[in-house]
């Protein structure tokens, strides 16, 4: 097990298979063109398969498959079936926005996916076509439900909340997770990446959140969750037993307990989201290093982190997006949908 200078173990690691979207999202992908990573630049499945081995190898026992939409990486279940043959790797999930889930959901249980979080910020196919510039909400909500059949549970929603477009739905939102058997998360609107429009006056913060869903659906029952102490979402359970999550990225960060990497669909290593830079693991893998060389280098740089980025930004003044569309075009890898949110 390698820590870092908190002590925090390099213990999940989120590997991006595409920086490709099928989606525009206004927080994540809110403008009309992108610089994409180049085709050749990308980790072909068997270079992914070999770097989560080594990850594996340093303690990392989870890993989530994230883009973009790794949905539109053609034969995903290949890579998911080469990972989910690791004996070492204790949980496999993923993350999509659903649109393509339906036709792919039984074919990545069956290659050893264990887990889907389906990404679902409104329950109206007009919202979803203005602010996310898709008409597929109708695909959405089938696989969501297809993910529930395939045995990819439990199935967990995200569900950005942003003041003045779907903060109306937080309920709605809560409801439909419940009728359904499916963990809803709210997650606070966060001002990374490609959030170029991010005001923190349109954060919807956690006490607020709690409030509302207490005064709806009674007392609300903080959970603990010894199994992860790392995850990102702080759980809750109502009277009825309904579980719910948070994750507060911008009111109350969770660095402290952060174990999570990041590597782009080009091989890029991040060690918070927020870091400026990135460690390129594509030239070594493609020069011939091997694979305690790499772990070398994965680990030094580890022990050396020291990553706080979303406490950091908490105590910001005036804070606003961190990044301009200057700043991202000139170095694409800042962007979420490139790095795997
Ligand atoms: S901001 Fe960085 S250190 Fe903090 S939780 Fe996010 S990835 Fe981890």
């Amino acid at each position: 097990m390698v820590n870092d200078v908190f002590g925090r173990p390099l213990g999940s690691l989120r590997l991006s298979v595409t920086d490709r979207c099928n989606m525009r999202c206004g927080y994540c992908m809110p403008e009309e063109s992108y610089t994409w990573l180049p085709k050749a630049s990308l980790l072909s499945f068997e270079e992914l398969d070999r770097l989560a081995g080594i990850f594996l190898g340093l303690g990392a026992a989870k890993i989530r498959l994230t883009g973009g939409e790794p949905l539109l990486r053609h034969d995903l279940p290949t890579l998911v079936r080469m990972l989910a043959a690791r004996p070492s790797l204790g949980d496999l999930a993923l993350t999509t926005n659903g649109i393509l889930l339906e036709q792919h959901a039984a074919a990545l249980k069956e290659a050893g996916l264990r887990r889907v979080t389906v990404s679902l910020d409104t329950l109206r196919p007009d919202r979803m076509l203005a602010f996310a510039r898709s008409n597929r909400h109708g695909d959405v909500l089938k696989g969501i439900a297809a993910a529930g059949r395939a045995g990819l549970g439990p199935v967990k929603l995200n569900s950005v909340i942003i003041r003045g477009f779907n903060d109306d739905e937080v309920l709605d939102l809560l409801s439909f997770g419940r009728e359904h058997g499916h963990e809803l998360r709210y997650i606070e609107y966060m001002d990374v990446g490609g959030a170029t429009r991010w005001r923190k006056e349109e954060v919807v913060p956690r006490a607020e959140l709690l409030g509302r869903v207490a005064a709806r659906f009674g007392t609300v029952e903080p959970l603990p969750d010894p199994g992860s102490p790392s995850a990102p979402a702080e759980r809750f359970r109502l009277p009825d037993g309904t579980v719910f999550g948070i994750i507060a990225s911008v009111t109350a960060p969770f660095c402290s307990s952060c174990d999570r990497s990041r590597v782009t669909a080009d091989g890029t290593w991040f060690s918070c989201l927020y870091a400026e830079q990135g460690m390129d693991l594509r030239e070594p893998l493609r020069l011939g290093r091997s694979d305690a060389e790499i772990a070398d280098l994965l680990t030094q740089a580890w022990q050396r982190r020291s990553d706080r980025g979303a406490e950091l930004r908490l105590g910001t003044p005036d804070r606003g997006a961190l990044y301009q569309i200057a700043g991202l075009r000139a170095d694409p890898r800042r962007e979420m949908h490139t790095r795997g949110g």
